[in-house]
């Protein structure tokens, strides 16, 4: 089995959920006491989130590009970064590495690809419903439409990614207006809504809503499984 570097800590909510994930692929797919070997880099969210508010992106990229380095230091031969916002700075760190970069948006564009989806909906942070470096990666490499809320919708699902599930909270009139978001989309033509941002599958799942859901969380734990095991 492959040993996975899981850059992580961003929140650390999710970075659990992945850990968890991981470890319940790997032993359905080779049974017995199998687990997943994982070696783990957690950040400090809080100096990473200070610096992305104040938009110091080459600081934020130095401290991720160290925590990498150290990853395949230790072993790790493919690296994971736990987070869809910070893959912002993802060149930097693949160009500073030698093992693999399982990229989050492919793992996500290949199961839209898979499901026929060209035209999606996404749910994020600011960061990445705003600026080029998620929707121009799927449209560029994929073909893929990417739509994202009006202002004011963003406005909220930022707020409920910093202000509670980054720490662990989860509420119900959140849910409720996350749906409310997701149907908005679908009704503006998007076949399916990325739950684009780690944490939001704490919040959300397909149950919630008819309209399909795509879970980064999930399909970027998957990809790290058929990496450790090749299946
Ligand atoms: N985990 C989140 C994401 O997937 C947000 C936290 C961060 O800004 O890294 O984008």
């Amino acid at each position: 089995m492959k040993k996975v570097g899981l850059l992580g800590g961003m929140s650390w909510e999710s970075t659990a959920i992945y850990y968890r994930l991981i470890n319940e692929g790997v032993s359905r797919k080779l049974g017995g006491l199998h687990s997943a070997e994982i070696i783990l880099y957690s950040v400090d969210f809080e100096k990473i989130a200070k610096l992305q508010m104040e938009g110091d992106w080459k600081q934020a990229s130095k401290l991720l590009v160290e925590a990498a380095i150290s990853l395949e230091k230790a072993g790790a031969e493919s690296i994971l970064l736990c987070t869809n916002t910070m893959h912002k700075v993802s060149g930097d760190i693949i160009e500073s590495i030698s093992s693999p970069f399982l990229h989050i948006g492919d793992a996500t564009a290949e199961a839209l690809v898979n499901s026929g989806i060209r035209t999606v909906g996404l749910l994020a942070t600011a960061f990445t419903m705003e600026q080029d470096f998620y929707s121009g990666y799927m449209q560029e490499k994929y073909g893929i439409e990417v739509l994202i809320p009006e202002p004011r919708d963003r406005e909220i699902v930022h707020r409920v990614i910093y202000d509670e599930l980054c720490k662990g909270e989860v509420l119900n009139s959140s849910k409720m207006e996350f749906i409310r978001i997701v149907e908005g989309l679908s009704k503006q033509g998007a076949q399916g809504v990325i739950l684009g941002c780690t944490e939001i599958c704490m919040l959300l799942s397909q149950e919630d809503t008819s309209t399909p859901l795509i879970n980064s969380t999930e399909l970027h734990a998957q990809a790290a499984v058929k990496f450790a095991i090749g299946i």
